[in-house]
Formats: structure tokens, C-alpha cells, sequence
């Protein structure tokens, strides 16, 4: 085994772990090479459990009731070491994905006790998130206290954007009071979008303008303007922007005003219906976008009205973007829906021909999972359909921050 060719790259949440092990290439233009992931799902509960993939034909998904991230983690990294695919002195780093890196830790970092401490203040914006992430990163440390762990921010991408894009209109001395401002999160997921977007047109990212359009259970749109994010629809916290699986998006904010005043319910019941028990979940009654089209094509009223809603949405974020970017060259779709919906996508982009942009059906409803050209061949905007990986762009970045060593 080469000496420090791999890097493991570690996505903690509250009850779930996603590791991916990846072999770094001699050659800094070449894609990470993804060798092996374990995903361990619902932690913490009876129905806990554990799946290594390393592409043998048959994945193994092991039940492992009351399984909890930091036994989930040693699990995975075991697995991997008994399967040979890496030893402790193979790896370059570690990079971890922390979704909250404030206004202080914008690009990739590597870890050392005073950007632990700043993730750790930050735990004020992301009180699941952060501390999740932190936890990942101190098994780490403690089972390869040798190797240099690497965080990359959801944040950081969006740092970017200008101060008219990421202010209130609250008084300033409370924004400055608690740090209240546009953040905006899925940076690593649109900061791919940017790097494969320029790939296909064969640019340099500095000259790439797009939209990206990432749209999972979590959803949010970037405006992205010669290489930078200029612009996104989530905001202080994931729940500004677009209709989501269970987060409601955009919505006058009176509302929640009026709610506390007319209903008996706390502050955090308002926080649970409007992060959990809000979006398609409370307009259809599930999160999963599968089962509403389908619903829809049998004409079920609530399910066709919650797709309705979800693409207006995300078509008035596309027209305001289109404003805000100054010559925009691709329109580009990811991530669950983004990816696999291609009535979702029609729904987007259909009556925008008199701003530039004409999608081809045909080529739209083509069973496809690879970076696709969807536009037709007049379209002023290229529209685009690409696969995420936001392990693979964290990989990248953990890279690059190191440079090569072997
Ligand atoms: P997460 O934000 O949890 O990572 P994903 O990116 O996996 O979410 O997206 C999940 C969403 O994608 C669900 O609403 C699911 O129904 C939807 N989805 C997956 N495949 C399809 C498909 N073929 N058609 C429509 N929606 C799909």
C-alpha cells in the first residue's frame, strides 16, 4: 500500500454516520478514487444498523440494535482495516463535513484545538448538527492520533455572498448581538456543482456563472456568479427558501408570531412544526416525492396541489436568480428529486423559453444517472443534470488543502 494515498471522509449526524473511504490519485487532476463506504442509520434506537459497502457484489447491512455514531465509527473503520482497504499510516487525513462554520471558518481547515473551539461556539446556529460533527472528529482523533483531520463547512461555500445579500432588515445592533444573518448550507453540494458544471463546459470555475439547484428532502438554490456564491435561498437556518420534505421555506414570519398568540404552544413545538411538520409532509402528508407524483398522476388533489407548490417555488427562486446573475451559462439540477424527477424538472423550467431557457423532453425523460445536457440545442442557458457526491467534493478539498505528499 502506497504510503498516505487514501483519505477517509466522515459525514456525522445525531443518529446516522456516512464514511467513504477514497485512494487519492498520483495526479492532482484525477478524481478521488471511491474504494469503500459504511453507512450506519437510525443510532442510538432498537432499529439501528450498519451497512459496509466496499463493491463486492453483496453489501452487508448488519442490524446492531442500540448501536450509538462513536461505536458506529470504530465498526466502520474496523471493517475497512480487516478488509485490507487502508492502514492507519495509508491515510493522508481525515476530512470531516461540520455543517456550521460561521463567519470565521469559510474555506477548509484542518483541525487543531482553536478551530475546534470556534465549531464549538457555533453551535449556537446548528445545536443538532455541530455537536454531532465534533463527536466525529474526537473519535477520530483518539483512534488515529497520528493523522490530520480536515474539516469542510456546509457554510463555507456561501461566505462569498455580498453584505446586501446576507443582511436582515432587524435593527443592527440585535444582528450584531447574535451574529443574525444570512448563512445559507448545502455549499459543499453546490460548490460541486460549480467544479462538474465548469468540467463539462470545459472553463476555468472563475469564469462559470449557474444556478444550482439542489433539491433533496433538505432543498435550496444558489445563485452562483463567476466561480462565487453570490446568493441562496436557505438563510439564517435551512428553513428560508424553498418548500422541503418537512421545513416549510419561505413564509411571512408573522405567522409564527401569530401562532404563539393563538395557539398553546411553546417555542419549541412552533420549532417542530415548522422544521418537521411543516413542507410537502403537511401538504400532502409525506416527504417523499415519489409518492406524491405518483399520487398526483391519479389526480389526488392534495398531492397534485403539494407538487404545484413545491416547483412554483423553486421557479420563482430560478427567476430571481436569473436577475441577480449577471449572464448566467447553465441551470444545473441535483440531488434526489434535482436528479430523478424529470416531471419535477419539466415542471421548473417549462415557460421560461422568453428568458433563455428551452429544455428538450426527450432528452430530459432519458433514463440517464450520468452529468447530463438537458437543454435544447437553442437554449441560451445550458440546463444540466448532475449527480452530488458531497463525499468526493470533501475528498477534493481535504486534497488540496494538504497537497500531496506521497
Ligand atoms: P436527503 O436530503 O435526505 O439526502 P435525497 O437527496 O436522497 O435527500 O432526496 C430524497 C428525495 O428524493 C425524496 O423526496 C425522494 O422521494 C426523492 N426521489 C428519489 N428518487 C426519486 C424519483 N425517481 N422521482 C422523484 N423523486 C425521487
Amino acid at each position: 500500500m502506497k504510503d498516505r494515498a487514501h483519505i477517509l471522509v466522515v459525514n456525522c449526524g445525531s443518529s446516522s454516520v456516512k464514511i467513504e473511504l477514497f485512494q487519492i490519485a498520483e495526479n492532482s487532476a484525477t478524481d478521488p478514487l471511491f474504494i469503500a463506504s459504511g453507512n450506519a442509520e437510525r443510532l442510538n434506537s432498537e432499529k439501528a444498523s450498519c451497512k459496509i459497502d466496499s463493491g463486492e457484489a453483496s453489501a452487508e447491512n448488519s442490524p446492531q440494535p442500540g448501536l450509538n455514531v462513536e461505536k458506529a465509527i470504530r465498526f466502520i473503520f474496523s471493517e475497512f482495516e480487516k478488509k485490507n482497504l487502508f492502514q492507519a499510516n495509508s491515510l493522508l487525513a481525515i476530512g470531516h463535513r461540520v455543517v456550521h462554520g460561521g463567519t470565521e471558518l469559510t474555506a477548509p481547515k484542518i483541525l487543531n484545538d482553536e478551530e475546534i473551539l470556534i465549531i464549538k461556539r457555533n453551535t449556537k446556529f446548528a445545536p443538532l448538527h455541530n455537536p454531532a460533527n465534533l463527536l466525529g472528529i474526537s473519535v477520530c482523533k483518539s483512534l488515529y492520533p497520528e493523522v490530520t483531520n480536515v474539516a469542510v463547512f456546509d457554510t463555507g461555500f456561501h461566505q462569498t455572498m455580498p453584505a446586501s445579500a446576507y443582511t436582515y432588515a432587524i435593527p443592527g445592533d440585535l444582528s450584531r448581538k447574535y451574529d443574525i444573518r444570512r448563512f445559507g448550507f448545502h455549499g459543499i453540494s453546490h460548490q460541486y456543482m460549480l467544479r462538474e458544471t465548469a468540467r463539462f463546459l470545459s472553463r476555468k470555475e472563475q469564469e462559470v456563472s449557474l444556478i444550482s439547484i439542489h433539491l433533496g428532502n433538505g432543498a435550496s438554490v444558489c445563485a452562483i456568479q463567476n466561480g462565487k456564491s453570490i446568493d441562496t435561498s436557505m438563510g439564517f437556518t435551512p428553513l428560508e427558501g424553498l418548500v422541503m420534505g418537512t421545513r416549510c421555506g419561505d413564509i411571512d414570519p408573522a405567522i409564527s408570531l401569530f401562532l404563539l398568540q393563538n395557539e398553546s404552544m411553546s417555542v419549541s413545538e412552533l420549532g417542530s412544526l415548522l422544521n418537521k411538520n411543516s413542507g410537502l409532509n403537511a401538504l400532502a402528508g409525506t416527504n417523499d416525492m415519489r409518492d406524491i407524483l405518483e399520487r398526483a398522476a391519479n389526480q389526488e388533489d392534495a398531492a397534485i396541489l403539494a407538487r404545484d407548490i413545491f416547483c412554483y417555488r423553486v421557479k420563482k427562486y430560478v427567476g430571481s436568480y436569473l436577475a441577480a446573475i449577471r449572464k448566467p451559462d447553465a441551470i444545473v439540477f441535483t440531488a434526489g428529486i434535482g436528479e430523478n424527477s424529470s416531471e419535477i424538472r419539466a415542471l421548473v423550467l417549462q415557460n421560461l423559453e422568453h428568458l433563455g431557457i428551452e429544455f428538450d423532453q426527450s432528452l430530459n425523460t432519458e433514463k440517464n444517472s450520468a452529468t447530463r445536457e438537458i437543454s435544447a440545442a437553442n437554449s441560451r442557458i445550458k440546463v444540466l443534470v448532475i449527480p452530488t457526491d458531497e463525499e468526493k467534493m470533501i475528498a477534493i478539498q481535504t486534497r488540496n488543502l494538504l497537497g500531496f505528499t506521497h
